[in-house]
């Protein structure tokens, strides 16, 4: 199996058996790796924190797309402090309600997570398209721009 696939898998699985916030539209899940290893794992929540919100103003025209917690921001709050993340990697997921408990939706990474990952100096993320397609985004860590390239995903679950 492709690494990329196995910790997009793994985070499909995580997201799974996670009780996120009562009545949250999305169910998302961010896995940070280091040289092949998870070094953290966050899920999205209602709450905000500082860190979040300084983030959040950093890319105010944005800001009301930021009144709670990414995935994102989730993985790297609970790394920033243990580990540097420079070249880390991020692999995100979200799960659809629509089409069994396996489909997957689009978890590009909103242009706040997008400046704080850069900020990190995050080399590349994975995210989900649909539950046959990711995309990989390499993180240009001047501008926060990602350049995208979609991968077929042999390993699902359902196929
Ligand atoms: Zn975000």
């Amino acid at each position: 199996m492709q690494k990329y696939n196995k910790f997009l898998m793994m985070a499909l699985d995580l997201s799974k058996n996670h009780s996120y916030d009562y009545g949250l539209e999305y169910h998302l899940c961010s896995i940070v790796c280091k040289g092949g290893s998870v070094i953290s794992v966050g899920f999205n929540h209602r709450a905000t924190c500082q860190a979040v919100e300084m983030w959040a103003d950093k890319v105010k025209k944005y800001r009301s797309w930021c009144m709670s917690t990414h995935s994102e921001m989730d993985a790297i709050l609970r790394a920033r402090k243990k580990t540097d993340l420079t070249n880390c990697t991020i692999y995100t997921i979200r799960r659809r309600y629509d089409g069994g408990e396996n489909a997957m939706g689009i978890s590009k990474p909103c242009l706040i997570c997008q400046r704080t990952l850069a900020d990190y100096s995050f080399s590349s993320a994975y995210w989900s398209l649909d539950s046959e397609h990711f995309a990989i985004s390499r993180i240009n860590k001047k501008t926060g721009e990602l350049t995208d390239k979609v991968i077929r995903c042999h390993n699902h679950p359902d196929f």
